[in-house]
């Protein structure tokens, strides 16, 4: 029990001890009982009426004066009150630093209501990218004000990891990059950062490559020429080895440029240009022809199954590429008599096209690289073989211009299979397709 309780009881009883003596001297000890504690209840009212009146009305926080119990619990509620009301200071200072802080940031921030597309609020890089005015735009629907179509459709694709690139809906030449964040469930944020400068890095760079890669060729192609001629003069032996070396050589920075050549216009070039039926089956035939010379006297066995009515919207010189440098790393990486499957089919929903083989297989840690630019498990291999380093970089970006991807299986000592699944909208009847 605390002190002041302990302190109100006696209190209490002596107040009541002093009733019943004098009740008892004038003969009216019930009287006297009574009035007492109608004198203590009446003075608990009164404490309690100053307590709520105090509480309701009171601008300062000064607790009123009391006395007993009343006076700490006063004191209790007044401290209480104190720590609430820096508890909400704190919390002011925090929010204005939050405020403060996510519009310093020079990303565009904007928040959505709970379950909907409703904009809650935004901060001063939204105003700038994304034209947002307060208060116009509270409330508004973020699909109103925002429509570009590839917006829309990742804002209602429900997957938000990957993000979209769209030009700023007020700013002309300026490219940003939007993504959706969700938390707490049901709120989600929107981010938007300029991209401008990192595009414009990026096209320098594909610039540079490209313009190198066509700046090389000219000289590649004179010089392969005059090899080409002084091998065929047959020269004596001591020169004969060297010119062949040298003309080896040639025609690989051929291929390596040749190669760069393409990469840099499949990254450059609008994705869907001279797209057509392409006769995928007629394709792979030629591919397979291509495969097997390369083979020689290796001597690979070749399954070749394909669907022979199933097509594909594309590009056919892109397409030709990516198919023929998997088929083409089969025989590069499988030893002399080794198996390579070759499939093209329906598999469900989309289009597959796989070449399985009983090659030396690839470590999983490798896998997730191999797509990278010069990237190689084996170089020595891949350069005795005659491989760029740059196959698959150019089967990634193929598919990516076809709606598709690549997928890996491999592992050591078992082969490895590499697949092109397509989307089902790319599927296409062979009866369409201009055969090749
Ligand atoms: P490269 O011209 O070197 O073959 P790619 O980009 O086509 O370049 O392939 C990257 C690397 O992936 C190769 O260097 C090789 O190590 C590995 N690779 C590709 N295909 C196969 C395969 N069928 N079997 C084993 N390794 C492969």
């Amino acid at each position: 029990m605390s002190r002041a309780l302990q302190e109100e009881l006696s209190r209490f009883v002596g107040m009541l001890l002093a009733g019943i003596v004098a009740g008892a001297l004038f003969g009216q000890l019930m009287a006297g009982v009574l009035l007492v504690l109608v004198i203590y209840l009446g003075w608990h009212l009164y404490n309690l009426n100053r307590l709520v009146r105090w509480l309701r009305e009171s601008k300062s926080f000064q607790p009123p004066e009391a006395s007993g119990i009343w006076d700490e619990a006063f004191e209790h509620i007044y401290r209480l009150q104190q720590r609430n009301q820096q508890r909400k200071r704190n919390l002011r200072g925090m929010l204005k630093r939050l405020h403060k802080l996510t519009s310093a940031l020079p990303d565009a921030t904007v928040e959505l209501r709970p379950d909907s597309e409703e904009i809650e609020w935004w901060n001063t890089a939204a105003a700038r990218y994304l034209g947002f005015e307060f208060p116009r735009d509270t409330g508004q629907r973020i699909s109103n004000l925002i429509r570009h179509p590839a917006f829309l459709e990742y804002l209602h694709s429900q997957d938000y990891s990957q993000g979209v690139e769209i030009p700023s809906p007020v700013n002309e030449g300026q490219t940003l990059r939007l993504r959706l964040v969700s938390y707490t469930g049901n709120r989600r944020l929107l981010v938007a950062r300029d991209m401008t400068h990192i595009q414009k890095l990026e096209r320098m760079r594909q610039d540079f490559v490209a313009n190198v890669s066509h700046e090389l060729r000219t000289p590649l192609t004179v010089m392969s020429g005059y090899l080409e001629a002084l091998i065929d003069d047959e020269p004596d032996a001591q020169s004969a080895s060297p010119l062949r070396s040298m003309q080896q050589q040639a025609r690989r920075m051929n291929r390596l440029v040749e190669d760069l050549m393409l990469l840099a216009r499949l990254e450059t070039d609008e994705p869907g240009n001279g797209s057509q039926v392409v006769h995928v089956p007629d394709l792979i035939q030629q591919v397979v022809d291509q495969a097997k010379t390369f083979s020689g006297k290796e001597n690979h066995q070749f399954d070749v199954q394909i669907e022979s009515t199933l097509c594909l919207l594309g590009v056919e010189s892109e397409l030709y590429s990516a198919f023929s440098n998997l088929v083409l790393n089969a025989v590069r990486y499988t030893p002399k008599g080794g198996e390579i499957q070759i499939r093209w089919a329906r598999d469900g929903e989309t289009g597959l096209f796989s070449v399985t083989d009983t090659g030396p297989g690839i470590e999983a840690i490798h896998i997730p690289r191999l797509t990278e630019r010069f990237y190689r498990v084996d170089a020595g291999r891949s350069r005795e073989r005659g491989g760029t380093g740059l196959g698959l970089a150019i089967v990634k970006h193929v598919l990516l211009r076809h709606q598709g991807r690549l997928e890996i299986e491999s592992e050591p000592g078992r082969g490895s299979c590499f697949s092109c699944r397509f989307a089902d909208l790319q599927l296409r009847s062979c009866q369409s397709a201009i055969s090749s």
